[in-house]
């Protein structure tokens, strides 16, 4: 059995979205053994007790857009890949082991911020590096959190990154069932698709819907032949109603969906996740100076009328109890990974989301789009717990600052230990 670790003396917000009250967390082993209310934990000789006092004890948070295979992280700014602006990154690429370096690099930063989980939005590359990475996490080899790792997106419009992106794929429904069928032989547990562009990519981009019903259709029946899962970029009303009528699991942004979309998203609600990705947008409109994102590119971008969208979008879609995530495209230079937890504030200012709301979406939501026990502080789950001085349940800002982390647990293993 080992001896166990006792959390006490601190609040604890079991992700459910029950208030946070005062009591004790109990692990053993790599799971959690008890919670209980009120404390008074029966001490045993070799209990290691963590003492959390001022403190919040919460499930570990759960990234559900990312993209750490792309380059930028907090202390790591890669301007090389900061599209529209610079692509420069593709013409010269890392090799495989240099990117995996990169990418687990990405992760302990993720990890050193809270996050003992990550979906992925998918991967930089054609190159499975994801998968490389997510088997190291899982063995122990290297520091980062649980993830599930996604396929490079899809595109089905040679147009997206000029003649220097990668190259156009053969359209039709075959094309994809192949694309599918590929990227599950090569271990990734979902695959993503650019159901709509984006304006990043071109002017208008954002409306153009690239998949057509009998191509999304494809991809989905061969997506539960494969066993994986199907996530997509999707703008344009009519991208967000084929993905969810093709069974796409999790669907990105959606900024212009329309009241035929919103009503299709709510018919589905129990079996697709929405992730924003609110974060790039925001940084793209506040925070891109710095990388030539000024006020105009951001426009050209499409991010100050798709960030103007979602305000409109997410009340609506929290009020009808959709399952919406934080997770917001880090991994660009001005949005950089390790800046994650800023997510949750953005779901709060902007999207109506009370501070308890945004973390149960962190956390037990997180959980649901990983398909793991993770995400919540119950009996039997993994053991990933974060005590975070002060009140976080109140205050989302607090996650932002990791010396505000005072421990960091993964699977019963300290990441992070108070001093
Ligand atoms: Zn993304």
């Amino acid at each position: 059995m080992g001896p166990r670790v006792v959390f006490t003396g601190g609040r604890v917000f079991d992700g459910s979205g029950s208030p946070a009250v005062p009591g004790d967390v109990v692990v053993r082993g790599d799971r959690i053994e008890s919670v209980r209310p009120g404390g008074g934990t029966e001490p045993e000789p070799d209990d290691h007790v963590v003492d959390c006092r001022g403190a919040t004890v919460l499930p570990g948070l759960v990234e559900s857009h990312c993209h750490l295979t792309f380059p930028s992280a907090l202390g790591h700014v890669d301007p090389s890949f900061n599209p529209p602006i610079d692509v420069s990154f593709f013409h010269r690429m890392p090799s495989p082991d240099e990117h995996l370096a990169i990418a687990e690099r990405n992760a302990r930063i993720l990890l050193d911020h809270g996050f003992t989980s990550a979906y992925s939005a998918g991967s930089l590359t054609p190159v499975p590096t994801e998968v490389r990475l997510r088997d190291r996490i899982a063995a122990g080899l290297a520091a980062g959190p649980r993830m599930r790792a996604a396929s490079f997106e899809r595109d089905n419009n040679p147009v997206r990154m000029g003649p220097d992106g990668p190259a156009p794929q053969e359209t039709g429904p075959d094309a994809v069932r192949a694309f599918v069928r590929e990227q599950a032989e090569l271990g990734f547990d979902s695959v993503k698709l650019l159901m709509s562009n984006d304006d990043v990519f071109f002017e208008g981009g954002s409306m153009v819907t690239q998949y057509s019903a009998e191509e999304a259709a494809a991809a989905g029946e061969q997506a539960r032949e494969s066993g994986v899962w199907l996530n997509c970029h999707a703008q344009a009303p009519e991208a967000i109603k084929r993905a969810v009528r093709a069974g796409f699991r999790s669907i990105y942004h959606c900024s212009y969906a329309d009241p035929e979309a919103i009503d299709l998203l709510e018919a589905h609600k129990d079996s697709i996740f929405l992730s924003p990705a609110v974060g790039i947008m925001w940084a793209n409109v506040h925070e891109g100076a710095e990388f030539g994102i000024d006020t105009a590119m951001a426009e050209k971008m499409g991010s100050v009328k798709s960030l103007e969208a979602m305000e409109r979008l997410y009340p609506e879609l929290r009020k009808r109890g959709l399952r919406v995530l934080p997770g917001g495209d880090y991994g660009f230079p001005n949005n950089p990974i390790g800046r994650n937890a800023r997510d949750l504030e953005l779901f709060v200012r902007l999207f109506g989301y009370s501070p308890a709301e945004a973390l149960r979406a962190t956390t037990f939501h997180g959980g649901q789009v990983m398909d793991l026990p993770v995400g919540l502080l119950t009996e039997d789950y993994f053991a990933d717990v974060l005590v975070v001085r002060g009140d976080p349940v109140s205050d989302v800002t607090l996650l932002q600052d990791p010396a505000n982390l005072e421990v960091i647990m993964q699977g019963g293993r300290f990441h992070k230990q108070a001093a």
